[in-house]
């Protein structure tokens, strides 16, 4: 519900990230920034082994093997075209019921913003969160700490400590750094909505 259009099948995205981590900036990392001459060319290759997870194309190796939560008809549902498009419908009529009637254009910028904030999200912290920023530790890779306070990606762009903590919930280490999921998450944990297995 929360993901809308940007609905991600959870298996998938498990095993390309922990690729993403074993390989991190390598030529075998699905998403590094440094192997790529822009962010579209490298969406679209990481879009590409994604959907490779997916449809189960790829060999889980030792370094993807692990845990994964499979929920078969919500994938499928949520990768439907008609899933998708129904969500866009819902987010215009949201937008056109709520804005003030002269301003009706703005939901021709605002809906299609809202319906690819997911691949948007992806491709902010995959290629700044490997480029731009500062680091705590080395960890031998080019993971960086974007932005000091991360209020943009909701945390994702501590690269660089989530890189050497990877097990870690709370992405932020300095006293400085601050990761708002971390929060949401022990919130919905305590009101029961969720359980945290580490
Ligand atoms: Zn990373």
């Amino acid at each position: 519900m929360a993901q809308g259009t940007s609905f991600l099948n959870a298996r998938a995205y498990a095993y390309m990230h922990r690729a993403h981590h074993a390989f991190s900036d390598t030529e075998n990392d699905p998403h590094s920034p440094h192997y790529y001459k822009n962010v579209v060319t490298m969406m679209i290759q990481t879009a590409k082994i994604y959907y490779g997870y997916v449809k189960k194309e790829f060999p889980i190796t030792k370094e993807t093997k692990g845990y994964v939560p499979e929920w078969k008809s919500l994938e499928e549902l949520g990768d439907t075209w008609g899933f998708r498009i129904g969500w866009i419908v819902f987010y215009s009529a949201i937008y056109l019921y709520f804005l003030p009637p002269d301003y009706w254009w703005v939901a021709l910028i605002a809906v299609p913003m809202h319906s690819l904030m997911g691949p948007m999200h992806g491709a902010i912290v995959n290629w700044c969160g490997h480029k731009y920023g500062y680091s705590n530790f080395d960890n031998k890779d080019y993971s960086k700490n974007t932005l000091l306070m991360d209020f943009l990606m909701m945390g994702e762009l501590y690269q660089n400590n989530h890189h050497t903590y990877p097990r870690r919930l709370n992405f932020a280490v300095k006293w400085w750094e601050f990761d708002p999921t971390y929060w949401i998450t022990k919130v919905l944990k305590k009101l029961h909505i969720i359980k945290l297995s580490t």
